[in-house]
């Protein structure tokens, strides 16, 4: 039924992208989808730029994408049907924007059990269930 699955990965906390990745084959498997694993990292304010090497955006692409390469590297599944991207700014509106040029057809997010704090969905999950144009699954870890 999916076809393109975009799975965003906190490479922050990987852990909770396990169960989604895991979902994410089984679903791609049964429709031989593709996946596309997006880590969004977050710019620095201006004024901080002065104090960091002037390759410091290059450098943290490398690392992320190299990251990304790791846990790919890790699925049971063909290699050929998986890609990633590494993106810069806010998270909920860069893992939007990836959906929409890329075309997925479905956001597969892991997410925390709800806490008082988040209420019922954090909030990032809760941004892209609202605004994604395709399906999103919210899998809880
Ligand atoms: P909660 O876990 O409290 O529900 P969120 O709403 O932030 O919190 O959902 C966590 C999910 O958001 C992660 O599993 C991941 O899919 C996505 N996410 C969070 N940070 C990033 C990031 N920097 N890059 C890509 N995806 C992220």
């Amino acid at each position: 039924m999916f076809k393109k699955i975009l799975i965003p990965i906190d490479l922050t906390e990987v852990s909770i992208s396990k169960p989604a990745l895991d979902a994410s084959m089984e679903l791609a498997l049964q429709s031989k989808g593709v996946l596309r694993l997006v880590t969004v990292e977050t710019l620095l304010p201006a004024s901080f730029m002065e104090y960091v090497p002037p390759e410091f955006d290059k450098s943290q692409e490398e690392r992320a994408g190299h990251a990304l390469e790791q846990i790919s590297a890790g699925l049971v599944f063909p290699r050929d049907n998986i890609s990633h991207t590494v993106r810069f700014g806010g998270i909920y509106v860069e893992i939007l924007a990836e959906a929409d040029e890329w075309g997925a057809d479905l956001i597969v997010i892991g997410s925390h059990r709800p806490s008082m704090a988040t209420y019922l969905i954090g909030s990032n999950a809760k941004t892209i269930v609202r605004h994604a144009k395709c399906s999103v699954l919210v899998i809880r870890a």
